[in-house]
């Protein structure tokens, strides 16, 4: 029930549901982050409606997270999961759909936050309706991905053009790193305003467990080398970095070594194509036997795994935050990271982990080498990675910086009445 002087709010998450299995196909640091974003601001005070597009007839249309915080499933285009590059001509219905709901419901917004270009497209016209602040998080900048990238898709100038508009035209930008904010300048536009708050983590959820008991829920030897990589299959998260840098280690070949590659992936879908071709460098390499591959890991599981591992490696070619990186360190294991984007923000290098070149193979064995035999050092490493997140990346600190970044732009915004406009 919304008390009559409760500041309502939307998030807007067209592609990542914040409410969906995260982990498999597109689904990942996008909907973690709205999710854990609307709660932490719903125990803030905050009315907080999640809308997402509806990809299937059977998912609910209303998830309710909390008191004050709910996913809503709109259709927009067939009731199946589309590719993200394939999503800007259902736009339209989407925002209709969330006028409608708007409307049925008696409701109105008092901001819009957006994820994502293609939310921001969405917000932008949602604006023109509520009269309302928008602020905007890009998650991933088309400039700086369609750099790394052979096959450029069609939609790509529609993108930059949009992404360009939103920085320079909604009232603020949320940057989580200084790294994206200096891209965003750099590729994007000068113009805009621009603040930097951080993607958190459950600090209470991650770094519960010890090693030794997440390593016999787990049936992990005491005595095993544990190497850990979490994320989506993706040809840009460098997965084949990690296992061809692992084969090249001092410590491949000492009969102590185990790697585990954790995420989800459909047969046939994109990640499904990398799984095989990742699972492909595996045999050739002769590596089945200290390879495993879990699957999709729950959220819930996740802490087990990150406690249990000697070292997490986040070997993305880019990655504008990177959460996985943050969940291990706040586990208490350091982490070997690509020396780029949001990893350079969040890990120190030899203080909380290392750094080493995207794609640099050497440099992520001799890293790995660096962690594994220096166990009193790698020890020191985790418990400095864990204090780094408690201070600087918990959900509830983020939430607060959001709360009064959404409390300036709402107060700053001319009290006229606010009349929902016709949906149709
Ligand atoms: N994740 C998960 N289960 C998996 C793989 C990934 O829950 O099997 C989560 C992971 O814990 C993290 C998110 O997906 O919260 C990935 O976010 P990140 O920013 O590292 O990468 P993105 O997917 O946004 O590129």
């Amino acid at each position: 029930m919304i008390s009559h002087n409760q500041q309502c709010i939307a998030l807007i998450s067209f592609h990542g549901d914040p409410a969906i299995e995260i982990g498999k196909e597109e689904a990942g640091g996008q909907n973690v982050y709205v999710r854990n974003v609307g709660e932490a601001l719903a125990k803030l005070g905050w009315q907080v409606d999640m809308f997402t597009r509806r990809i299937h007839s059977q998912q609910p249309e209303i998830v309710q997270h909390h008191p004050n915080c709910r996913t809503i499933r709109l259709q927009a285009g067939n009731l199946e999961f589309i590719p993200r590059d394939r999503l800007f001509s259902k736009l339209p219905e989407f925002v209709e759909g969330i006028l409608n709901f708007a409307q049925k419901n008696n409701l109105s917004y008092q901001l819009i936050h957006s994820n994502y270009w293609l939310s921001g497209w969405t917000g932008m016209q949602l604006k023109k309706y509520f009269h309302c602040p928008q602020v905007h998080t890009y998650h991933s900048l088309g400039a700086v991905k369609y750099a790394t990238v052979n096959d450029i898709p069609d939609i790509a100038s529609k993108r930059l053009e949009i992404e360009k508009q939103l920085l320079e035209t909604v009232d603020r930008i949320v940057a989580t790193s200084p790294q994206e904010k200096a891209h965003m300048r750099q590729l994007v536009s000068l113009e805009g305003n621009i603040d930097i708050i951080p993607c958190g983590t459950d600090i209470r959820r991650f770094g519960a467990i010890n090693r030794e008991v997440a390593r016999q829920t787990l049936g992990i030897h005491q005595n095993r080398k544990l190497v850990l990589y979490v994320g989506r299959f993706d040809q840009r998260k460098g997965i084949e970095t990690l296992v061809r840098a692992v084969h090249a280690s001092a410590s491949y070949g000492q009969g102590n070594l185990q790697v585990i590659i954790g995420g989800g992936s459909r047969p046939g879908e994109s990640d499904g194509i990398e799984r095989d071709r990742i699972e492909k460098i595996v045999q050739e390499l002769g590596m089945e036997d200290i390879v495993t591959f879990p699957g999709r890991l729950s959220q819930e599981i996740l802490p087990t795994y990150y406690a249990a591992a000697d070292v997490c490696v986040v070997p993305s070619h880019y990655e504008p935050f990177g959460l996985v990186a943050i969940e291990a360190m706040a586990s208490g294991t350091p982490v070997i990271a690509s020396d780029v984007g949001g990893l350079q923000y969040t890990v120190i290098p030899e203080e909380t982990g290392l750094l080493a070149p995207p794609q640099d193979v050497t440099a992520f064995a001799h890293a790995i080498d660096r962690i594994l035999t220096n166990p009193d050092w790698s020890q020191k490493l985790g418990m400095a990675a864990k204090k780094r997140v408690q201070t600087k990346f918990s959900w509830d600190g983020v939430a607060q910086q959001l709360s009064y970044l959404y409390q300036q732009l709402v107060a700053s915004q001319v009290k006229t009445p606010v009349l929902m406009a016709q949906a149709s």
